[in-house]
Protein backbone atom coordinates (compact mmCIF):
# COMPACT_ATOMS: atom_id res chain seq x y z
CA UNK A 1 0.00 0.00 0.00
CA UNK A 2 1.25 3.42 -0.80
CA UNK A 3 1.63 5.26 2.23
CA UNK A 4 2.89 8.51 0.59
CA UNK A 5 2.07 9.95 -1.92
CA UNK A 6 4.01 13.29 -4.12
CA UNK A 7 2.48 14.20 -7.29
CA UNK A 8 3.65 16.95 -9.17
CA UNK A 9 5.31 18.59 -6.11
CA UNK A 10 6.87 22.12 -6.40
CA UNK A 11 7.62 24.93 -3.82
CA UNK A 12 8.91 28.52 -4.37
CA UNK A 13 10.72 30.92 -2.12
CA UNK A 14 9.44 33.74 -3.30
CA UNK A 15 10.21 33.78 -7.32
CA UNK A 16 12.50 31.18 -7.06
CA UNK A 17 11.90 27.73 -7.81
CA UNK A 18 12.99 25.01 -5.78
CA UNK A 19 11.34 22.18 -6.25
CA UNK A 20 9.83 21.55 -10.17
CA UNK A 21 6.68 19.14 -10.68
CA UNK A 22 8.60 15.96 -8.61
CA UNK A 23 6.55 13.10 -8.50
CA UNK A 24 7.50 9.84 -6.13
CA UNK A 25 5.90 7.63 -3.91
CA UNK A 26 6.73 5.37 -0.76
CA UNK A 27 5.19 2.19 0.38
CA UNK A 28 3.96 1.13 3.87
CA UNK A 29 7.22 -0.69 5.13
CA UNK A 30 10.00 0.79 2.58
CA UNK A 31 13.07 2.48 3.22
CA UNK A 32 13.53 4.68 0.93
CA UNK A 33 16.30 7.33 0.09
CA UNK A 34 16.11 10.67 -1.36
CA UNK A 35 19.67 11.18 -3.04
CA UNK A 36 20.81 14.37 -4.28
CA UNK A 37 23.82 16.79 -4.27
CA UNK A 38 23.92 20.31 -2.35
CA UNK A 39 21.69 22.63 -3.38
CA UNK A 40 19.34 20.06 -5.38
CA UNK A 41 16.29 20.71 -3.04
CA UNK A 42 15.92 17.68 -0.54
CA UNK A 43 15.31 19.76 2.62
CA UNK A 44 12.90 21.63 0.57
CA UNK A 45 10.99 18.41 -0.46
CA UNK A 46 10.84 17.19 3.72
CA UNK A 47 9.69 20.71 4.61
CA UNK A 48 6.60 20.77 1.91
CA UNK A 49 6.19 16.90 3.52
CA UNK A 50 6.15 17.90 7.26
CA UNK A 51 4.02 21.25 6.86
CA UNK A 52 6.99 23.50 7.28
CA UNK A 53 6.66 24.92 3.64
CA UNK A 54 3.60 25.79 1.54
CA UNK A 55 3.67 23.00 -1.80
CA UNK A 56 1.74 23.62 -5.17
CA UNK A 57 0.83 19.83 -6.39
CA UNK A 58 -0.43 17.41 -4.58
CA UNK A 59 1.09 14.98 -1.52
CA UNK A 60 -1.39 12.85 0.30
CA UNK A 61 -0.48 10.34 3.21
CA UNK A 62 -2.50 7.44 4.06
CA UNK A 63 -4.50 8.73 1.28
CA UNK A 64 -5.26 12.18 2.98
CA UNK A 65 -4.30 15.08 1.26
CA UNK A 66 -1.87 16.92 3.49
CA UNK A 67 -1.92 20.42 2.00
CA UNK A 68 -4.42 21.83 4.16
CA UNK A 69 -3.45 19.80 7.01
CA UNK A 70 -1.29 21.51 9.71
CA UNK A 71 2.35 20.32 10.81
CA UNK A 72 1.29 19.69 14.17
CA UNK A 73 -1.66 17.72 12.88
CA UNK A 74 0.77 15.61 10.12
CA UNK A 75 2.85 14.74 13.42
CA UNK A 76 0.06 13.48 14.77
CA UNK A 77 -0.95 11.36 12.19
CA UNK A 78 2.99 9.82 12.34
CA UNK A 79 4.66 11.64 10.01
CA UNK A 80 8.07 12.60 11.52
CA UNK A 81 10.68 15.12 10.32
CA UNK A 82 14.58 14.97 11.95
CA UNK A 83 16.03 18.75 10.74
CA UNK A 84 19.17 18.84 9.15
CA UNK A 85 21.29 19.73 12.21
CA UNK A 86 19.24 17.32 14.73
CA UNK A 87 17.19 20.18 16.15
CA UNK A 88 17.69 18.84 19.58
CA UNK A 89 17.01 21.18 22.42
CA UNK A 90 20.60 21.60 23.80
CA UNK A 91 19.90 23.54 27.09
CA UNK A 92 17.89 20.88 27.88
CA UNK A 93 18.62 16.70 28.99
CA UNK A 94 18.46 13.69 27.34
CA UNK A 95 15.44 12.89 29.36
CA UNK A 96 13.63 16.13 28.76
CA UNK A 97 14.08 15.92 25.25
CA UNK A 98 12.70 12.74 25.25
CA UNK A 99 9.65 14.12 27.10
CA UNK A 100 9.47 16.87 24.74
CA UNK A 101 8.95 14.42 21.69
CA UNK A 102 5.90 12.46 22.97
CA UNK A 103 2.63 13.30 21.04
CA UNK A 104 0.23 15.30 22.82
CA UNK A 105 -1.96 12.52 23.33
CA UNK A 106 0.23 10.01 24.83
CA UNK A 107 -0.13 9.16 28.69
CA UNK A 108 2.59 9.51 31.12
CA UNK A 109 2.68 5.71 31.55
CA UNK A 110 2.32 5.40 27.54
CA UNK A 111 5.62 8.03 27.67
CA UNK A 112 7.72 6.37 29.89
CA UNK A 113 7.20 2.87 28.17
CA UNK A 114 8.39 4.46 25.42
CA UNK A 115 11.90 5.72 26.51
CA UNK A 116 12.34 2.73 28.08
CA UNK A 117 12.15 1.31 24.49
CA UNK A 118 14.22 3.52 23.32
CA UNK A 119 16.82 3.54 25.58
CA UNK A 120 16.84 0.17 25.30
CA UNK A 121 17.64 0.45 21.16
CA UNK A 122 20.09 3.34 21.89
CA UNK A 123 21.96 2.49 25.76
CA UNK A 124 24.17 5.55 25.43
CA UNK A 125 21.66 7.57 25.94
CA UNK A 126 20.22 6.09 28.86
CA UNK A 127 23.53 6.54 30.12
CA UNK A 128 23.58 10.45 29.51
CA UNK A 129 19.77 10.39 30.31
CA UNK A 130 20.34 13.29 32.78
CA UNK A 131 23.31 15.65 30.76
CA UNK A 132 22.41 18.44 28.47
CA UNK A 133 22.00 17.70 24.77
CA UNK A 134 24.44 20.56 24.21
CA UNK A 135 27.08 18.28 25.97
CA UNK A 136 26.39 15.28 23.57
CA UNK A 137 28.86 14.18 20.50
CA UNK A 138 27.24 14.57 17.29
CA UNK A 139 26.28 10.42 17.57
CA UNK A 140 24.65 11.37 20.57
CA UNK A 141 22.92 14.14 19.02
CA UNK A 142 21.95 12.67 15.94
CA UNK A 143 20.83 9.45 18.05
CA UNK A 144 18.55 11.03 20.57
CA UNK A 145 17.32 13.47 17.20
CA UNK A 146 16.04 10.25 16.23
CA UNK A 147 14.65 8.74 19.87
CA UNK A 148 12.78 12.16 20.21
CA UNK A 149 11.08 11.53 17.06
CA UNK A 150 10.31 8.39 17.59
CA UNK A 151 8.41 9.37 20.76
CA UNK A 152 5.91 10.56 18.51
CA UNK A 153 5.69 6.85 17.23
CA UNK A 154 5.48 7.67 13.73
CA UNK A 155 4.54 5.92 10.85
CA UNK A 156 6.90 7.81 8.52
CA UNK A 157 9.88 8.65 9.43
CA UNK A 158 11.91 11.55 7.51
CA UNK A 159 15.33 12.19 8.31
CA UNK A 160 17.46 14.69 7.01
CA UNK A 161 21.23 14.17 6.18
CA UNK A 162 21.98 11.87 9.27
CA UNK A 163 25.61 11.27 8.22
CA UNK A 164 26.18 15.52 8.45
CA UNK A 165 29.39 15.84 10.28
CA UNK A 166 29.89 12.46 11.73
CA UNK A 167 32.58 9.77 11.38
CA UNK A 168 31.40 6.72 8.36
CA UNK A 169 31.10 4.14 11.43
CA UNK A 170 28.57 6.19 13.60
CA UNK A 171 26.52 7.07 10.08
CA UNK A 172 26.50 3.43 9.73
CA UNK A 173 25.55 3.10 13.06
CA UNK A 174 22.49 5.00 12.83
CA UNK A 175 21.51 3.54 8.97
CA UNK A 176 21.75 0.38 10.99
CA UNK A 177 19.27 1.30 13.56
CA UNK A 178 16.79 2.52 10.53
CA UNK A 179 17.02 -0.46 9.05
CA UNK A 180 15.99 -2.94 12.49
CA UNK A 181 13.37 -0.17 12.56
CA UNK A 182 12.02 -1.01 9.06
CA UNK A 183 12.34 -4.61 9.40
CA UNK A 184 11.64 -4.93 12.95
CA UNK A 185 9.09 -2.08 13.30
CA UNK A 186 7.63 -2.30 10.30
CA UNK A 187 7.85 1.55 10.15
CA UNK A 188 8.57 2.97 6.42
CA UNK A 189 11.83 5.43 6.10
CA UNK A 190 12.64 8.53 3.90
CA UNK A 191 16.21 9.44 4.39
CA UNK A 192 18.09 12.11 2.83
CA UNK A 193 21.48 11.95 1.84
CA UNK A 194 24.49 12.93 0.04
CA UNK A 195 26.14 10.25 1.16
CA UNK A 196 25.10 7.79 -1.80
CA UNK A 197 27.48 4.60 -1.22
CA UNK A 198 26.69 4.34 2.72
CA UNK A 199 22.99 5.23 2.15
CA UNK A 200 22.35 2.35 -0.48
CA UNK A 201 23.76 -0.15 1.74
CA UNK A 202 20.55 -0.14 3.39
CA UNK A 203 17.61 1.89 1.67
CA UNK A 204 15.58 -0.60 -0.86
CA UNK A 205 14.85 1.90 -3.54
CA UNK A 206 16.28 5.65 -4.02
CA UNK A 207 15.22 8.50 -6.10
CA UNK A 208 17.62 11.27 -7.13
CA UNK A 209 16.77 14.93 -7.29
CA UNK A 210 18.75 16.93 -9.38
CA UNK A 211 18.57 20.81 -9.73
CA UNK A 212 14.96 20.51 -8.36
CA UNK A 213 13.66 17.42 -10.51
CA UNK A 214 13.79 13.66 -9.86
CA UNK A 215 16.31 12.75 -12.43
CA UNK A 216 16.60 8.74 -11.60
CA UNK A 217 15.31 5.98 -9.55
CA UNK A 218 15.63 2.40 -8.88
CA UNK A 219 16.53 -0.56 -6.33
CA UNK A 220 19.25 0.42 -4.23
CA UNK A 221 20.96 -2.80 -5.14
CA UNK A 222 20.94 -1.66 -9.23
CA UNK A 223 22.12 2.35 -8.05
CA UNK A 224 24.78 0.89 -5.90
CA UNK A 225 26.93 -0.24 -8.88
CA UNK A 226 25.60 2.77 -11.56
CA UNK A 227 28.59 5.16 -11.53
CA UNK A 228 26.82 6.97 -14.40
CA UNK A 229 24.66 8.61 -12.12
CA UNK A 230 26.55 9.03 -9.27
CA UNK A 231 28.64 10.79 -11.83
CA UNK A 232 25.97 12.64 -13.07
CA UNK A 233 24.04 13.89 -10.64
CA UNK A 234 25.12 13.00 -7.31
CA UNK A 235 28.62 14.74 -7.47
CA UNK A 236 30.68 11.50 -6.84
CA UNK A 237 34.06 11.74 -8.69
P1 LIG B 1 21.75 20.67 1.21
O1 LIG B 1 22.20 19.27 1.11
O2 LIG B 1 22.84 21.65 0.96
O3 LIG B 1 20.94 20.96 2.42
P2 LIG B 1 19.32 20.43 -0.32
O4 LIG B 1 19.33 19.41 -1.41
O5 LIG B 1 18.66 20.06 0.94
O6 LIG B 1 20.81 20.90 -0.06
P3 LIG B 1 17.63 22.73 -0.30
O7 LIG B 1 18.14 23.23 1.00
O8 LIG B 1 16.28 22.11 -0.34
O9 LIG B 1 18.67 21.72 -0.93
O10 LIG B 1 17.69 23.93 -1.35
C1 LIG B 1 17.13 23.83 -2.67
C2 LIG B 1 17.27 25.18 -3.37
O11 LIG B 1 16.42 26.15 -2.73
C3 LIG B 1 18.67 25.75 -3.34
O12 LIG B 1 18.91 26.39 -4.58
C4 LIG B 1 18.63 26.77 -2.22
O13 LIG B 1 19.53 27.82 -2.46
C5 LIG B 1 17.19 27.25 -2.30
N1 LIG B 1 16.70 27.67 -0.97
C6 LIG B 1 16.66 26.90 0.14
N2 LIG B 1 16.12 27.58 1.18
C7 LIG B 1 15.84 28.81 0.70
C8 LIG B 1 15.27 29.99 1.28
N3 LIG B 1 14.87 30.02 2.55
N4 LIG B 1 15.12 31.08 0.49
C9 LIG B 1 15.50 31.04 -0.82
N5 LIG B 1 16.03 29.97 -1.42
C10 LIG B 1 16.20 28.88 -0.69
Amino acid sequence: MTLLDIKDLSVFYGKTRALFDCSFSVDEGEFVALLGANGAGKTTLLRAVSGLLPFKGSVSYAGKGLDTISAQTRLALGVAHIPQGRGTFTEFTVEENLSLGATIVASRSQAKEDKERWYETFPRLRERRNQLAGNLSGGEQQMLAVARALMSRPKLLMCDEPSLGLAPSITQEILAIFKSLNKEAGMTLLVVEQNVDITLQYADRAFVIEAGQIVASGAASDLIGNEDIKKSYLGVA
